[in-house]
């Protein structure tokens, strides 16, 4: 097979799957995926076993970040980092389409596929998933 698709492309596209990594000697599952279970750390041929997290879960707790938004970053100021329990997978991300006031430890949220931010001087664009809460604000949300 010549076709080799860029390893960019592939973290793309498993996170937008929401793909994660299990260890199926200890069990222990991984968001971004990895290789290696760092905590078994051996590495041998099907010792990984890539699980989809399913893409509605709730937040366990989250931090409103008030300072100045990362180099950038395409989302306004406040941003908000939270945990998200997917099926007992406790992942960190970040939420969208919310005000802070409007969220709450416990809410439902769901997967977004998102542009994250830019590399300005690279012009490259960062995709990922990221999530918002599965109750629509009242507010109308601009698409993408
Ligand atoms: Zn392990």
């Amino acid at each position: 097979m010549d076709f080799s698709p860029s390893r960019e492309w592939r973290e793309i596209n498993a996170r937008y799957r929401l793909e994660s990594s299990m260890c199926e000697r200890c069990g222990r599952i991984y968001y971004p995926p990895r290789d290696l279970c760092p905590v078994c750390r051996r590495k041998s041929i099907g010792a990984m076993k890539t699980i989809t997290l399913p893409r509605r879960g709730e937040i366990v707790t989250y931090s409103v970040i008030h300072a100045a938004p990362l180099k950038g970053f395409e989302g306004r100021t406040p941003y908000i980092v939270a945990i998200v329990d997917l099926g007992g997978v406790r992942i960190q991300t970040l939420l969208t389409d919310c005000e802070p006031d409007e969220i709450e430890i416990g809410d439902e949220v769901e997967a977004v596929f998102r542009r994250i931010r830019e590399d300005g001087e690279r012009g490259v664009i960062h995709y990922g998933t990221i999530f918002r809460p599965v109750r629509m604000p009242k507010t109308s949300v601009h698409a993408h």
